[in-house]
This record gives C-alpha cells, sequence and structure tokens, in this order.
C-alpha cells in the first residue's frame, strides 16, 4: 500500500487521500500561527514502478503563487542527490507526475538542509584553528541559536557578518554558507589565507532552526518573520534577532550579507540599499561593485533583473539587510538565490541546486577580497 509520510526533520505536507497512486491528493501545512505556506517535504513508500500524480491543492493560496510558474519540484532515493521530477501549475493546483524506480523516496521544494547537518556544519567548522562557536541564546523552541566567528577579532582591520536562513524554508541560503566556510577554510587557497588573517567573519549559518525543523516557509515558532524585525526585535517574538542584533553591536559591522532564496525570480541577484533615503554614494558605489566583481567570478550571478528599489514601501527598514546598512552605516545587502533554475544557465536534471549555491558562496570571496582593497586604498588617502 502507498503511504505518504512527513513526520521527520523539515517535514511539511496534509494528507487528503493517498489511495490512489494516479490522483494522491494533498495540502501543503501552513506555518505554525502564520498564513505563509509553502515550503513542502514529505516521503512517499510502497510505489515503485507506478507512475503517480500527485496534487498540491492549495497551491493557489501559498505565500508566492508565481513561484509555481516553471517550477519543478525536486525528488531524491538517497536524501543526498536531488533531482527535478516534472511540475506543473494548473487549476490552482501544483501537480507533481513521477514514476519512483523504488519503493522510498522523498519529494520536496528545494534540496532540504537537516539540523543535523547544521549541527555536523557547526562541529565541522570547529576543527579549523581559526573558528571558534558563540552560542549568542536560545530560540523559542529551546535550540541553540549559533554564530562562527573566524579569524582574529583583535587584529582584524574590519568585520564581515553573513546570516542565512531567516527565512528557513530558504535552504539554499545554508548551502551557500558551506560552500562559503569551506572556501574560507581551505589553506591552500591563498585569498581566503589572506582574507581570514586581514578580516574577521561573523556567520550565523542559520538564523531560524525552530522554523527549519517545523517545516516553515517564512517564520520561526511564533510564527513571526524575522526579516521584518529588525526594527523592533523582542526576546517573547523573535530572539534570534535580538541576540544577532545585540551581538553586532558589540562587534560593529563594516560589510554585511543576508542570504535569502527568491520564489519567483528565475535568477541570483541582490538588492542593496539603493532607494533608501540617506545612503551614501560611496556605499551604494561598494553595493554595486560588489555585485560586479561577483558576477565575473561566477557566471551565475546576474543584475539585470531584481527587485524594484522602494518595493518593499514602509517595511524597509525593518528588513535585516537595510537595517543593518543604515544602523552600521555600510554596505549591507540582501543575496536571493532562486527555488527555480538559473533560466539563462539551465541544468535539466537539477536546476538550482545545493552544489550551485554553495559554489556561489565560495565565490563571495573575490568581491569580499576587492571591497578590502579598496577600503584600503580609501583609508590610506591615495584614492583619487
Ligand atoms: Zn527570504
Amino acid at each position: 500500500m502507498l503511504t505518504v509520510s512527513c513526520a521527520f526533520d523539515a517535514g511539511n505536507i496534509e494528507v487528503v487521500d493517498q489511495r490512489n497512486p494516479a490522483d494522491i491528493q494533498l495540502n501543503i501545512r501552513k506555518d505554525h500561527q502564520s498564513d505563509f505556506f509553502q515550503w513542502f517535504f514529505y516521503r512517499v513508500q510502497g510505489a515503485a514502478g507506478q507512475q503517480l500524480r500527485m496534487r498540491l491543492l492549495n497551491a493557489d493560496q501559498a505565500a508566492y503563487v508565481d513561484g509555481w510558474e516553471d517550477y519543478q519540484a525536486v525528488a531524491s532515493y538517497d536524501r543526498e542527490h536531488w533531482f527535478r521530477v516534472p511540475t506543473r501549475y494548473e487549476n490552482g493546483e501544483l501537480v507533481i507526475e513521477h514514476q519512483p524506480e523504488t519503493n522510498s523516496l522523498y519529494y520536496a521544494y528545494f534540496a532540504p538542509y537537516s539540523y543535523e547537518r547544521h549541527l555536523d556544519l557547526l562541529a565541522w567548522a570547529e576543527q579549523h584553528s581559526n573558528c571558534r562557536s558563540v552560542r549568542l541564546g536560545q530560540t523559542l523552541d529551546g535550540r541553540d541559536l549559533d554564530l562562527l566567528v573566524v579569524g582574529n577579532p583583535a587584529v582584524a582591520k574590519a568585520a564581515v557578518w553573513v546570516t542565512a536562513r531567516q527565512h528557513p524554508g530558504e535552504t539554499m541560503a545554508e548551502w551557500l554558507v558551506e560552500g562559503f566556510l569551506e572556501r574560507l577554510f581551505d589553506n591552500d587557497d591563498a585569498q581566503a589565507r589572506r582574507l581570514s588573517q586581514q578580516l574577521v567573519f561573523f556567520v550565523v549559518p542559520n538564523m531560524n532552526p525552530d522554523g527549519s525543523v517545523r517545516g516553515h516557509l517564512r517564520t520561526n515558532a511564533a510564527g513571526v518573520n524575522l526579516n521584518r524585525e529588525w526594527m523592533t526585535p523582542s526576546m517573547e517574538q523573535s530572539p534570534e534577532v535580538y541576540l544577532v542584533r545585540q551581538q553586532m553591536a558589540q562587534t560593529g559591522v563594516d560589510l554585511h550579507l543576508d542570504i535569502h532564496g527568491d520564489e519567483a525570480l528565475p535568477c541570483n541577484f541582490i538588492a542593496g540599499q539603493e532607494g533608501i533615503p540617506d545612503t551614501s554614494a560611496a556605499i551604494l558605489a561598494a553595493e554595486q561593485r560588489f555585485q560586479e566583481v561577483l558576477m565575473t567570478a561566477n557566471p551565475d550571478f546576474q543584475m539585470e533583473r531584481g527587485y524594484e528599489p522602494g518595493v518593499f514601501g514602509e517595511e524597509t527598514l525593518t528588513m535585516c539587510s537595510n537595517w543593518v546598512g543604515q544602523h552600521h552605516n555600510c554596505p549591507a545587502m540582501t543575496l536571493e538565490m532562486p527555488f527555480k533554475d538559473y533560466d539563462l544557465q539551465p541544468d535539466p536534471v537539477q536546476g538550482w541546486s545545493a552544489g550551485r549555491s554553495a559554489k556561489l558562496g565560495a565565490s563571495l570571496l573575490d568581491p569580499i577580497a576587492d571591497w578590502l582593497q579598496n577600503r584600503d586604498r580609501t583609508e590610506s588617502g591615495d584614492a583619487c
């Protein structure tokens, strides 16, 4: 008999009817105490050789319906390798059709990044002599909120902050952090070695561990969207933001990247502080230059498409990178990756993937190095 289940880390689905393999009816569960939903992750057992047709009935009420156009779900047999399966959005439903080769397999919105892998990442990072983990405090579900510090704050020229996964369903953000750290720890990489000597990196690989384990798209255990909490965070509602903001006040911030996934746009892009009043020309120029260097370093990045400046209206300064940029008077950018594929460099098997996210993370060292060089030049007074 065929069964659909999701009682595991980051699982999310509700079974409406699983009796007929040709018409499996499912709903995506809402984030707890919230109306947001879009992340799904479930297991199908007992379906080897059968042509499955799975209908996600409430797809038309998801947070970003635009996200379903030209979107292909991912599947995996071994929970390691994820591949795209035929998916279409029709009559307000997301329809996934696939014939599994073996009895047990998983379907998800994007390659999941498990809580166990998150703990492994922290443990692995701390094996490196120039890295230590700091427990900032506790989340509402009682999990640790961890910060990784790479480099020596006492001698570093500047502080670079990287925050990821405020929105827990955007798992590509933590895949990116993994690739970023892998390169930063690579002793054979001269750029990485120099940067970790000259800078100190403060990295929060997962800003929202509760939402991640709960299988949320966008909110924490209290149903709060952390990326609208930066103006007035509280320990009751958004301890994750409160604790990180407090730490930033101690360390200072000279450059900040907040890592996300975008449901709708089929490309990687950066939203900087363009359009925010009182942002200096020097900061806007540094953000522009950062993007140009990243685009040269990694052709998966592009600058033609992105958010229109001002699109978030009154919410603008409640958002992480905008608040940090204004408060710390520094370049601060939101990096968005697609759930779909990058349409100009498509990969029909995997689409945009964990691996490509990690490589984009590794590429970030190039614009960071360029930013540092320009900063040194400006401070030594030979800029003309
Ligand atoms: Zn996001």
